[in-house]
């Protein structure tokens, strides 16, 4: 039974003091991490401080984005060290924005996810498709071809330990979820993927997200489907109330 994984991320959304206050609340009610693994990607520059107080609570911290290089000359750039120097849990690579806004290939994904293991730093692994893509039945090829080359060079152990997220581009702030039929056929391409690349043990272990317009209104249809293990959730992570609304759902699933 794979224990079901809700990450906020946050995007370049929350002043310090919004984020201070939004873990110190947040942090004291998360349920036991038997149940469900609870995660808030905020911006690089607030994780010190949030892992601080979310620190001995079933909160983990992550954060967006970073550089594969341990250091070097990358002005403005955030190294795998560095996060893992101040405490930081999980990272989100490959998310579609950086994709299309911050040139994030395919290879650079690879690479980040190297960097992440070596500094025991989970990766949540994002990939999904365009509208014009899934309108010419391109889905499924896009996430193997993006899976695929993620996932290049690792063992099936590591590859057991990863999130993957599936996050339909279209669905991303849109108001637009992927019903929840849509979502998981496509998880259980990537799914049935891991399984040709390593082994169906491999392929069990690992989790996979849905992302997309998540709320809780919607939530609890995703999770009951076979393939979805959890949720990347951008909007409504902001309010505590949603995100632990969000949260609570995950706990629900293996009751
Ligand atoms: P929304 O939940 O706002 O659609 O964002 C999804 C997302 O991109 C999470 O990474």
């Amino acid at each position: 039974m794979r224990k079901p994984i809700i990450a906020g991320n946050w995007k370049m959304y929350k002043t310090f003091d919004e984020a201070v206050a939004f873990v110190e609340e947040v942090a004291e009610h998360v349920p036991s991490e038997d149940k469900v693994d609870a995660v808030i990607c905020a911006t690089a520059l607030y994780v010190p401080t949030l892992t601080a107080i979310a620190q001995d609570t079933a909160l983990a911290i992550g954060a967006q984005t970073m550089h594969y290089e341990n250091e070097g000359a990358f002005t403005g750039e955030v190294s795998p060290a560095q996060l893992a120097s101040v405490g930081v849990d999980y990272v989100v690579l490959g998310h579609s924005e950086r994709r299309e806004y911050y040139n994030e290939t395919d290879e650079a994904v690879n690479k980040k996810v190297a960097a992440a293991l070596a500094h025991e730093i989970v990766p949540i692994i994002c990939c999904g498709e365009t509208l014009e893509e899934r309108e010419v039945n391109q889905t499924a090829a896009k996430v193997t071809t993006q899976i695929t080359k993620a996932l290049a060079g690792f063992t099936a152990e590591q590859v057991a330990h990863f999130v993957i997220a599936y996050e339909p581009i279209w669905a991303i702030g849109t108001g637009k979820t992927a019903t929840a039929e849509q979502a998981n056929e496509v998880c259980g391409v990537i799914r049935s993927v891991i399984a040709e690349l390593y082994n169906e043990a491999t392929a069990n272990a690992v989790r996979i997200q849905y992302g997309g317009s998540v709320k809780p209104e919607n939530i609890d249809e995703l999770l009951a489907k076979e393939h979805i293990d959890g949720a990347l959730v951008g909007g409504a992570s902001l309010a505590p109330q949603s995100f632990l609304a969000l949260v609570e759902a995950g706990a629900r699933v293996n009751d």
